[in-house]
């Protein structure tokens, strides 16, 4: 009975299915945070994730200061978004989106010298004085967004839909993508920021029980957020098991809590709210200094890169600059915003700018060598994907463009594109593309039926 305890409470925990990809966070994990010079001009997109486009409130020749709102929140789901430098508008232009591909309209500031906050932000706040609707408040003004990848505006997490309740708060430390060590590192340098802002989140939903969730393989920064919330009884620390796709939001509640919801659903309906370390970290500036979100710590990494690292960057800078700062290897084949399992490879650079959810730029060199196959059916695939579907049939299905029937059968919406199935595929099947595909054309017919 006691080694048993001892063994769940000791153990990493984790859940059911999933892949173990080779980590190669060696590469970047002890490179201190480091500010990237300022750009001379920024590229920064109106639609920086989920949600409505911001609208652009400034136009050609304006002057811009530091944190100054240059596009604001459309509806509920939407963000404001701030002057990353001082200058001037340059000009308000299209660019491609480097998640969606989709040509974006951009606002284009050139810098002056001056790098100084505009009036009103920056300033010291007192955490204590602020009830649950001001912390709400502030982080709609500061443009706060997920900044684990999808972006999702964080006011509107913040606000529970009428009915809902949630009891447990996780902070996702998990940083289960390969290559990137930007939450890692934001764990062991801003180590108590980032439970200043786990504790202002309990604070905004009234929640008095929080989890951070960190992998096994960063016990350093496992470590020091031990020691830091020693004190604490309503924050824990789950050890979580290295395992891929660790850090997804049901693989996360599943292992810390047990608790589990489908995924089409959302963490509410497991009465839970999950917030990425980043994030976390751009509400305690929000918050206790109300800065806006115009910077993120960007992980460079790959064998394509002379000297990878951790960088403070400007949200809109030119990828270009970043990887002329970093230096770029002989026979580089790839670019891709994010890590190797979800992140998005890059057919140019050109004109590319980083988003608030950039938190990581790979390059990798050499060629691909391998071809896809047919699938052999040795259902790797199956035991790997962890939200239970046939990644198998999907991909035959997406393959023969029966994407109605991939959808109705073989529940393709319920797809969280993780990659797990593509990794572990003998045959070297793309099942992600095919599924990406198909998803993007049904979501194509849709639009064209309700034009
Ligand atoms: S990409 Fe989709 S089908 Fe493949 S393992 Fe992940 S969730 Fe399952
Ligand atoms: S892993 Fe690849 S080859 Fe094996 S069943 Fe799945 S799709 Fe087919």
């Amino acid at each position: 009975m006691f080694i048993r305890r001892w063994l769940k409470e000791n153990h990493p925990r984790t859940f059911r299915g999933g892949v173990h990809p080779p980590d190669c966070k060696s590469i970047t994990q002890d490179k201190k945070i480091i500010q990237a010079p300022l750009p001379e001009t920024v590229y920064v997109l109106t639609a920086q994730g989920i949600g409505t486009p911001s609208r652009p409130i400034v136009k050609k020749g304006d002057t811009v200061e530091k944190g100054q709102v240059i596009a604001e929140a459309t509806t509920l789901i939407s963000s404001y978004i701030h002057a990353p430098i001082s200058g001037k508008v340059k000009e308000i232009t299209f660019l491609p989106h480097p998640v969606t591909g989709a040509r974006t309209h951009a606002i284009v500031i050139k810098r002056c010298d001056d790098d100084e906050w505009t009036n009103g932000i920056n300033e010291s706040v007192h955490i204590n004085a602020l009830s649950p609707d001001d912390i709400r408040k502030q982080i709609k003004n500061a443009g706060i967004v997920g900044m684990g990848g999808a972006s999702f505006p964080t006011h509107v997490k913040l606000s529970l839909p009428p009915g809902k309740t949630i009891d447990t708060v996780i902070l996702n430390g998990a940083e289960c993508e390969p290559y990137l060590t930007c939450d890692y590192r934001q764990m062991i340098e801003r180590t108590q920021e980032i439970i200043e802002g786990l504790r202002i989140i309990m604070k905004c939903l009234s929640v008095n029980n929080a989890y951070i969730g960190v992998e096994a393989n960063k016990m350093a920064a496992y470590e020091k957020i031990i020691s830091a919330v020693n004190d604490d009884p309503n924050i824990k620390v789950a050890l979580l098991k290295v395992k891929y796709p660790q850090g997804a939001e049901h693989q996360l509640i599943k292992a810390i809590t047990g608790r589990e919801f489908k995924p089409t659903q959302l963490p509410l309906e497991a009465g839970c709210t999950v917030y990425n370390v980043s994030t976390t970290y751009a509400i305690w500036e929000a918050i206790r200094w109300k800065r806006p979100l115009i910077e993120r710590v960007v992980t460079i990494t790959g064998d394509g890169i002379e000297n990878p690292g951790n960088f403070i960057v400007r949200v809109g800078t030119p990828i270009e600059d970043l990887l002329s700062m970093v230096g770029l290897k002989k026979g580089v084949n790839k670019v891709i915003f994010g890590g190797p399992m979800m992140g998005i490879a890059q057919q140019s650079i050109s004109g590319v700018c980083t988003i608030k959810g950039t938190g990581g730029i790979l390059v990798t060199r050499g060629a691909e060598t391998w071809e896809p196959r047919a699938c052999i059916r040795c259902g790797k695939c199956i035991n790997a994907c962890p939200y239970g579907l046939n990644p198998s049939e999907l991909s035959i299905l997406c393959e023969a463009q029966k994407f109605q029937q991939a959808m109705e059968e073989r529940n393709l919406m319920e797809c969280k594109e993780c990659g797990c199935c593509t990794f572990i595929c003998t045959s070297k099947r793309p099942i992600v593309h095919l599924v990406k595909t198909a998803k993007f054309d049904l979501d194509r017919q849709k639009k064209r039926i309700q034009a």
